[in-house]
């Protein structure tokens, strides 16, 4: 049985349907992610699964239990569920020892003690308890309060942008550190984000929402390579779509030459019917395109941006389409000149209506 289920919820501010049909199951000990664009709907949900907000439809589950439902509305302090917020939300005027024991208030005091120092050897932070929050950084901050939400062992943790305040190379680190405190402690977690880096960082499991509803609820791998939408395909990576025309069930034709790959079965069937060339539209990511001297297709540098250890060309193609590489930047071409490319394609995505 999933730890958490969320079972065709939807839910309105007035008339504002923000969630609209939604559903996703997390096991015991997984760590899943809801990402999705500003405004489509992270918060609401998490608030639901906390209890702050009453959903209008569906049913949520708690290992088994209806936690809510139109007719069911277990208060968030029954749930056994621990938040982690944007900005920390620490008590300014107590110490870390004392935010981290606030959840803790009756258990006895020695037990107490030990369970915080626990808490901070966790967290990285042994040592730190004396301190006020102004004395940390922001990122020592959000382990104080991710110590916090760990002290009472709820079922269930909930990151709502948790590390949307802090500089980008603390939020990668920091967020692979979180990762393994989670593990490490088994506990079963949900962050929201709209940050995909942070997504992949940290979720085994990750849903892409739009529009009120998950797009797609699967492995970072699966949502870059088998993305089963154009929503998905856009939002998750970089990439371009290309014109194919389809030439069988198994093949598509498109300005590089001939795709091998799984063609939408509506189109492919058509095909076989009618004979015709659908229009398709491929999907190519920047490490589809390689660059390669001696290949035959020449494509136009069009833009070039250095990312270190490679470049990330925007390349023309004879058919006036524009396709991205990556290049490892040794490969230092100058804007105007023609290279030489061809497609490495492990999978080809393909979607309707180029
Ligand atoms: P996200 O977390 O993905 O940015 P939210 O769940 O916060 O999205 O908000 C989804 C939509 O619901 C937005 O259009 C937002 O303006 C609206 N919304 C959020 N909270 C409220 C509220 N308390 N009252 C009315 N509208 C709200
Ligand atoms: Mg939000």
């Amino acid at each position: 049985m999933p730890l958490l289920e969320l079972e065709h919820i939807s839910h309105a501010y007035g008339r504002h349907a923000v969630v609209a049909d939604l559903s996703c199951a997390l096991a015991q000990g997984a760590i899943g992610c809801l990402l999705g664009p500003s405004g489509c709907g992270k918060t609401t949900v998490l608030r639901a699964i906390a209890g702050f907000e009453h959903i209008q439809g569906g049913d949520i589950r708690i290992n088994g239990t209806t936690v809510s439902s139109p007719a069911v509305h277990v208060p968030p302090e029954r749930r056994r569920i621990g938040m982690v917020f944007q900005d920390y939300a620490l008590f300014p005027h107590l110490t870390v020892a004392d935010n981290i024991a606030f959840g803790l208030e009756k258990s006895a005091a020695t037990a107490r003690r030990s369970r915080v120092a626990e808490l901070l050897e966790t967290v990285g932070l042994a040592g730190a308890g004396g301190k006020y929050p102004h004395e940390l950084s922001g990122g020592q901050q959000q382990r104080v309060a991710l110590a916090r939400a760990l002290a009472p062992k709820p079922d269930l943790l909930l990151f709502d942008e948790p590390f949307s305040n802090l500089d980008v190379d603390l939020r990668e680190r920091l967020s692979l550190e979180v990762r393994d405190i989670l593990k490490q402690s088994g506990i079963t977690a949900i962050l929201v984000t709209h940050d995909q880096h942070e997504a992949f960082a940290v979720a085994d499991e990750i849903g892409i929402m739009h529009e009120g509803r998950i797009q797609q609820w699967d492995t970072p791998y699966n949502l870059y390579h088998r993305p089963a939408n154009r929503f998905v395909a856009d939002f998750v990576g970089q990439g371009v779509f290309l014109q194919g025309d389809v030439l069988n069930a198994r093949e598509v034709e498109i300005a590089l030459g001939r795709l091998s790959g799984l063609i939408p079965t509506d189109c492919g069937a058509g095909c076989a019917a009618c004979g015709k060339a659908c229009r398709v539209a491929v999907l190519l990511r920047p490490d589809d395109i390689v660059h390669d001297d001696d290949a035959a297709t020449q494509a136009e540098v069009v833009a070039k941006a250095f990312r270190g250890a490679e470049f990330l060309y925007t390349l023309k193609l004879p058919s006036g389409e524009r396709v991205l590489s990556l290049v490892p930047s040794h490969h230092n071409h100058a804007i105007g000149e023609k290279i030489g490319i061809r497609l490495d394609v492990d999978h080809v995505v393909v979607f309707r209506n180029a």
